[in-house]
């Protein structure tokens, strides 16, 4: 395909963030690409013909003013015709007044198609990234996608209102001049004419040069973008400043900065000898003219008028056509634009409905595994390894296992974020793949550890579930997460602005936000990732009561981190480099004596002496996580809120 929209190699090549210039894949000018361009012009073409109009306009009355010139020295000069000088001269005024208004308009018209086009592409470029698979996040840089969505498709602006324009214009100009030239006198024509190819032919190599250093700066532009990105905000910051990067950070800023501003020069000399010489043509052409064409008027076969006339047309004649053969390097720069944006668009997404993908109303809940495989690439080990297994609707079932045994992977086969690659997983009856992504996706709650607020008020943070919640629904669900008496405390309650630059919650305020959010939604099924930073005893507390009402009737999972959850579980699944190795009840795991066990070992070898002395001397008990329907959900003093369960995991 044309841009390179095709191969795999340049969709993942894009993400390798310094790529040198071989790897590029090599960008063909086609046909097929010029009308996937042109195609962005269809929807205004009513603006379009007015523009055209205009152009023709201001390019024909553009025919005048050397014609008025020739009359003047021909006819009212030596006709000492005083009315007819008048007449001239004041159309040499009115003339150029007249095409400046219709310039007005037409810029306006410019900037109205030029820009609407870029709110279109940008629409279409944010909807698409939208569609595209945690895959993609997690393989390209945000920045870099900000800079494609932000820079690259406001240079197609200019692209649009400027070089597009400038075509047509400087391409009726040129047809224009020419002919009026070979009415006036051919042999003068023809001499004129001798010296145009010099403009035109080298510049398909100064093209093709142009295009690659534009390239260049663009890749180097998104590389700033995206180092910036890192780093100007709160976690980048942080880590720069508590690991001493300030030295490495700048660093890196000034080798970044350095090849932008060399590639920045690069760009704008690239090409300037060559405009050089054509400037030195454009001189040439005019003393010809007059070389020949004194000849002639001494001869007393041409009128000075013509010659004047003739050299006034020149600069109609060399200028566009000079602008033209610009216009070719500038196009070769804009290809380089919609190859990054086209790039982007013709990635497929990887998940997506078929046409007859079925909508999701009611939902028992029942969720099922059969015989999953799962890897993140072709190369990749499994992530998992032939899971089965029924969730039963309103069963909790808790995921354990070493870090890396596939426990996040299998949470996210559940909300689609990725589809199996061997296998099924069904919602009731149904392969999740055979249902409205977007109908699935009501049914589908999740807690994350680290939960993302947006910076706003937490009225609009917890309505982001639900924008139809009334207000008490608001209230109800951040009661339930135990965080309403919180938020009224705060001096503007559910106005308060929380997020990047609001109000900072702690990692257990956070956690209770993001319940709420889930309440809210009333999901049949909830994934949650529980946090494994150990809180203070009331926000654990707290947290419990709001996750056993959260879970209470959902079927959930929940990958745990605290023995309180997997006791409350109906079942452990239990995981090791991603087969399900063991199942069932903390209790018949124990007796199984296997890696359940093994774990539950260390955890208890390591904390839960100490952890039951401190709670057991009237310490705060933790009620347990779920229904308590279980015998096994009995609290037991100690073991409850006790940092991650499988002992050591850096997660
Ligand atoms: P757990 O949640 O049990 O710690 P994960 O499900 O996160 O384990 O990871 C399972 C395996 O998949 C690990 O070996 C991990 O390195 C790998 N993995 C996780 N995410 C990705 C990713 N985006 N790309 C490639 N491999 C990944």
């Amino acid at each position: 395909m044309m841009y390179g929209g095709g191969g795999g190699g340049w969709h993942w090549g894009m993400n390798r963030p310094y790529r040198s210039d071989e790897q590029q894949p090599k960008v063909e000018f086609t046909a097929a690409g010029v009308r996937r361009v042109l195609s962005y012009l269809v929807p205004y073409w009513p603006h379009e013909i007015v523009i055209l109009v205009c152009v023709l306009a201001v390019t024909g009355l553009g025919l005048i003013p050397p014609l008025l010139m020739r009359s003047v020295i021909d006819d009212a000069i030596p006709g000492k015709d005083f009315g007819l000088l008048n007449l001239l001269v004041f159309g040499m005024v009115a003339l150029p007044f007249l095409s400046g208004l219709i310039s007005v308009l037409q810029s306006y018209l410019n900037a109205l198609v030029g820009q609407r086009i870029v709110y279109d592409l940008r629409k279409q470029l944010f909807r698409h990234m939208q569609r595209m698979s945690l895959r993609f996040f997690t393989k390209t840089r945000s920045g870099e996608i900000i800079s494609r969505i932000n820079n690259d498709v406001a240079g197609v602006q200019s692209v649009i209102a400027g070089t597009l324009i400038s075509i047509i214009t400087n391409f009726f100009t040129v047809v224009g001049t020419t002919v009026v030239l070979f009415v006036m006198n051919w042999q003068l024509a023809l001499i004129a004419l001798v010296v145009t190819p010099a403009f035109v032919l080298p510049t398909r190599r100064v093209g093709r040069y142009r295009r690659q250093v534009s390239r260049e700066t663009q890749e180097k532009q998104a590389d700033l973008s995206a180092f910036l990105h890192e780093m100007m905000n709160i976690s980048g910051y942080l880590l720069m400043r508590t690991f001493s990067g300030e030295q490495r950070a700048d660093t890196r800023f000034r080798s970044i900065g350095r090849d932008l501003l060399r590639l920045n020069i690069k760009q704008a000399m690239v090409g300037r000898w060559f405009f050089m010489f054509l400037g030195l043509f454009a001189s040439i052409g005019p003393a010809a003219i007059y070389w020949y064409g004194g000849r002639q008027v001494m001869q007393e076969e041409l009128s000075i008028g013509t010659i004047i006339a003739f050299v006034m047309f020149l600069r109609n004649l060399y200028g566009p056509s000079s602008q033209l053969a610009n216009i070719y390097v500038d196009v070769q720069g804009a290809m380089a634009l919609f190859d990054r944006i086209f790039g982007y668009l013709d990635m497929e997404p990887e998940i997506f409905d078929t046409p007859d993908a079925r909508e999701v109303a009611t939902v028992q809940g029942r969720i099922s595994f059969d015989d999953v495989w799962f890897r993140y690439n072709d190369e990749a080990a499994w992530a998992l390894a032939g899971i089965t297994f029924t969730a039963e609707p309103g069963e909790m079932i808790a995921l354990v296992g070493p870090s890396g045994a596939g426990k996040t992977t299998l949470t996210y086969l559940i909300p689609r974020l990725y589809d199996p690659v061997n296998g099924q997983v069904r919602l009731d009856d149904y392969d999740l793949r055979d249902l409205q992504y977007l109908s699935l996706m009501r049914h589908v709650g999740v807690v994350t550890q680290e939960p993302f607020l947006f910076h706003t008020s937490l009225r609009e943070n917890l309505l982001y579930a639900n924008p139809e919640a009334t207000e008490a629904d608001v209230i109800e669900a951040a009661k339930a997460a135990q965080i309403h008496d919180f938020i009224m405390g705060l001096p503007e309650q559910y106005e308060t602005v929380v997020g990047e630059r609001g109000f900072r919650l702690s990692g257990g305020e956070k956690q209770r936000v993001a319940i709420a959010r889930v309440f809210l939604k009333n999901p049949r099924i909830i994934i949650l990732d529980e946090a494994t930073s150990s809180l203070d005893s009331q926000s654990e507390e707290l947290i419990q009561q709001a996750l056993s009402a959260l879970l209470q009737g959902r079927t959930s999972f929940v990958i745990a981190h605290r023995l309180s959850t997997v006791r409350a579980a109906d079942r452990i699944l239990v995981l090791d480099e991603g087969r399900a190795v063991e199942s069932g009840t903390h209790e018949e795991l124990l007796a199984q004596g296997g890696l359940y066990a093994k774990l539950h070992s260390i955890q208890f070898r390591t904390e839960p002496e100490s952890v039951a002395a401190e709670v057991g001397e009237g310490g705060p008990r933790m009620p347990p996580l779920g229904r308590g329907r279980r015998p096994g959900g009995r609290a037991i003093p100690g073991f409850e809120g006790s940092g991650p369960f499988a002992g050591g995991e850096p997660e």
